[in-house]
């Protein structure tokens, strides 16, 4: 068994005349959260679209787990778990309803209450989708990639929007789906996130991948230029402010 789980070469995707992927490469390992980290436009879900067999490539190879995109996408399929956009359900079904109607549609065998547990969304069984916070909609549809027992899942950035409450509440989820043995791919633009979640990350920018490394590694190369941060750094930002008064725990539920 590779210990790589993805490898894309050399992947090209053109729109029209516009090239918004120029020909990436990089390697995800088996049980690491990787990260693909850039501005809007960068080519982000673009790519990560791509591997999920759900948008056509231009060029370039890419293989899951040993299967090639080109030859096998349906077994790529039964072994990933994609997160959808959230606006794809059913808003006036509850939730166990919800999650019976994707077992069906993955032939699976699942306790909605087991599923709805491992993302703390127990109390909520009886719930519509649509009376549910942000953050709640957030793990309910990461608890959906869970359904087909994934060893990858791709989560397209899952924490956009939310408070810093439940940020970090859906950073905990993650690494426990991690912890459990799931490769996880993420895209962000918040660096903070990364920082704290990510094994390795991309740093992709118009198409082309820039840096690849450890969060520890870029920042210790960063630092090793003589870089240095132009004023002091105070030992806390805002942020920490408003976790410091509001607290961890979650008010959604
Ligand atoms: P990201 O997820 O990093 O924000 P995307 O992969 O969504 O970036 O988009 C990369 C570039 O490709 C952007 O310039 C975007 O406008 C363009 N793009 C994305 N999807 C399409 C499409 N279906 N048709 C034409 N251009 C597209
Ligand atoms: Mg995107």
């Amino acid at each position: 068994m590779s210990n790589m789980i993805i490898s894309v070469r050399n992947l090209k995707k053109n729109y029209g005349d516009f090239e918004a992927v120029k020909g990436i490469s990089f390697d995800v390992k088996r049980g690491e959260i990787f990260g693909l980290l850039g501005p809007n436009g960068a080519g982000k879900s673009t790519t990560l679209e791509i591997i999920e067999t759900l948008r056509q490539k231009t060029s370039g190879e890419v293989v899951v787990d040993g299967f090639n995109l080109d030859e096998s996408p349906n077994e790529i399929k039964k072994i990933i778990g994609v997160q959808l956009q959230t606006s794809g359900y059913y808003p006036s079904l509850n939730l166990t309803e919800l999650i019976h109607l994707f077992a069906g549609l993955y032939n699976e065998d699942i306790d909605p209450m087991v599923l709805l547990d491992s993302v703390n969304l127990r109390d909520k069984a009886k719930s519509k989708y649509k009376e549910m916070s942000g953050g709640q909609k957030q793990r309910f549809s990461i608890a959906t990639t869970l359904i087909n027992k994934p060893r990858i899942i791709f989560l397209d950035e899952p924490t956009t929007g939310l408070d810093p409450q439940a940020r970090r509440n859906l950073w905990e989820l993650i690494k426990t789906i991690r912890a459990s043995g799931t490769t996880v791919i993420i895209t962000t633009h918040y660096m903070d996130e990364a920082e704290v979640l990510c094994d390795r990350v991309a740093i992709i920018d118009s198409g082309k991948i820039i840096a690849l490394n450890s969060p520890d590694k870029l920042i210790d190369e960063l630092v090793d230029t003589g870089f240095e941060r132009p004023k002091e750094v105070k030992k806390a930002n805002l942020e920490d402010v408003f976790i410091n008064l509001t607290g961890h725990v979650l008010r959604e539920e």
